[in-house]
């Protein structure tokens, strides 16, 4: 059969359509630098989400695989770490480009075996090679500091790898998640082993490709797949000193927990439950157009859609308006021209996203648009399911206490901005939130008493860029976000910080007597 690498060798070679026949292949581990055959008993069927057809099998990563993932990053770190910081900068501006390059072929791969669009998957891509190209800047990101503390006394900080890192990502953002991670991760000197989710690792076996062909050493970046097997191997494995992930609170806390037990860095972003507080005086046209594109675009898979509006006031009898926008929206097979939402990952998530909307109708809330069932014409086979917007939905049913992630919008309602604030406040996820105001004051309170981390004054997915930090918080976060992703915490987090402090004095200052006191630096 053919194998990954081969399938990935030209930037040509990539499928455009759902119904392009492909043979086909089995995904390859990949370690020191090449792609290898896992000689796995179990595998993991993969299927494109619009059509359910086969298109790789995953393996559950052997352990003699697993260990010589580890083995060859822990081999590779001591030179990696030597050499300079000028040197890892000129691979990752390689790295840069070729991604670029290669940008239409990654979210290909994205868009056949996660399902968003293609559009939607080249800022997948996008997302993630901004966090590489804001690492490039690592020259003037990674000085330390220095101070002289007392007479002919100085203490300095350097900032140090800690050696092999982890990685564990989620299904949602095959491209964006891994970069997260790799470029802070090695460009600070560290060795990195990745385990992309076994449902779409297409897009990082591309990016492996890519680090190589950049100039990364062999073991710099090794690639393992799995399930729970793989995850446990790597939160036990001492060799790793911290974990990356991504994910579920199933998961996530899970992780954080035995990781940190186990005496790891661990950072984990969670699930999370978006909302959006609409103010009267806002844009009218420009909020219903945004929430409508929020809260369905990647069919609602994104950890930052916004799934949960509260209406202040009259703004409420705006729903019809936004079911108006959520049925205009083309749903379809990711690869059509003009699909605007795709399908859900699988026909369990399908299965649990529209018994989900079946649990709000038992409990009460009203159905205005009903996404249930819905096949588009070319894609009878796919997971898809129709924009969905609940309304009359109490804080106590089930669609607005837990994450749903696919295409629903739930709606509640309130009087005045007070409520709204305490009513999202008193939701125990704290991951992103906007207001739709145009007063400056009510934004202002808003931005000043609302608890999530990452706030969007009429901008519905306030994703900060590579320059801030992702700073979810509450139950988004594991650990209360003590540790958040890219930026200058991604930085810190990748690094041990050393001070050193040194004493030069001329031979005829020094005294003849031991100081046996504390010294009081006077
Ligand atoms: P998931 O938790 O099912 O999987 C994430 C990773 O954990 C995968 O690599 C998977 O193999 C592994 N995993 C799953 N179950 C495990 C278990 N029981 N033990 C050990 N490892 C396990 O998450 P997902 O469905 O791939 O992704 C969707 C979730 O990710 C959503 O909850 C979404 O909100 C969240 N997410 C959060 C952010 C963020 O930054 N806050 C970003 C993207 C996605």
């Amino acid at each position: 059969p053919a194998t990954a690498s081969a399938l990935a060798s030209t930037a040509t070679d990539y499928p455009t359509t759902h119904e392009q026949i492909q043979q086909p292949i089995d995904t390859q581990n990949f370690l020191d630098n090449k792609f290898v055959a896992s000689n796995a008993t179990q595998w993991i069927d993969l299927h494109d989400p619009a059509t359910n057809n086969l298109v790789t099998r995953v393996p559950q990563s052997t352990d003699e695989e697993l260990k010589a993932a580890v083995a060859s990053a822990e081999k590779a770190f001591p030179a990696w770490k030597a050499t300079s910081l000028l040197h890892r900068q000129q691979i990752m501006f390689k790295f840069v480009h070729l991604i670029r390059e290669h940008w239409d072929r990654l979210a290909a791969s994205i868009t056949l075996e996660q399902g968003k669009t293609f559009a939607d998957a080249k800022g997948d891509v996008l997302r993630g090679l901004q966090v590489a190209e804001t690492a490039c800047g690592i020259t003037t990101q990674l000085t330390g500091e220095v101070l002289e503390v007392a007479k002919d006394m100085e203490t300095r900080s350097y900032k140090e790898p800690l050696g092999v890192v982890a990685a564990i990502c989620p299904f949602n953002f095959p491209a964006m998640i891994p970069l997260w991670v790799i470029p802070t991760a090695t460009i600070t000197g560290n060795t990195v082993v990745v385990k992309p989710s076994e449902r779409d690792p297409g897009a990082m076996m591309i990016l492996c490709e890519l680090a190589e062909k950049a100039g990364f050493p062999p073991g710099v970046i090794n690639v393992v797949h799995g399930a729970a097997k793989t995850v446990d191997f790597m939160i036990d494995e001492p060799a790793i000193k911290a974990i990356s992930f991504v994910g579920s609170n199933k998961a996530g806390e899970y992780i954080f927990t035995r990781g940190s037990a186990n005496g790891k860095r661990v950072q984990a972003n969670l699930g999370a439950k978006n909302h959006a507080a609409v103010l009267p005086d806002c844009n009218r046209n420009a909020t219903i157009n945004a929430i409508a594109g929020a809260a369905f675009g990647a069919a609602g898979q994104r950890c930052m859609a916004l799934s949960t509006v509260v209406f202040v006031g009259d703004t409420k009898s705006w729903v019809d308006d936004i079911a108006d926008r959520a049925k205009a929206l083309n749903v379809n097979g990711g690869f059509e021209k003009d699909a605007e939402l795709g399908p859900v990952i699988s026909p369990q998530a399908k299965e649990r996203i529209e018994s989900m909307i079946g649990s709000a109708e038992k409990e009460g809330a009203t159905i205005v648009l009903d996404g249930r069932g819905f096949k588009p014409e070319k894609y009878p086979n796919g997971n898809f399911v129709g924009p969905t917007i609940i309304t009359n939905v109490t804080k106590d049913m089930t669609c607005y206490k837990e994450e749903i992630f696919g295409p629903v919008l739930v709606c509640l309602s309130v009087d005045t901005l007070e409520e709204a604030v305490d009513l999202i406040n008193a939701n125990e996820y704290g991951n992103g939130v906007a207001i739709f105001t145009n007063s400056g004051s009510t934004a202002a309170r808003f931005q000043r008493d609302i608890e999530a981390g990452q706030v969007g004054i009429n901008v519905p997915i306030p994703v900060p860029l590579p320059m801030f930090s992702f700073t979810g918080n509450k139950k988004s976060v594991a650990g209360g976000g003590a540790s958040t992703f890219y930026g200058k915490p991604g930085l810190a987090f990748f690094t041990q910080t050393k001070t050193v402090t040194s004493l030069w004095r001329s031979e005829d200052a020094i005294a003849t007597k031991a100081e046996s006191v504390m010294p009081t630096m006077r």
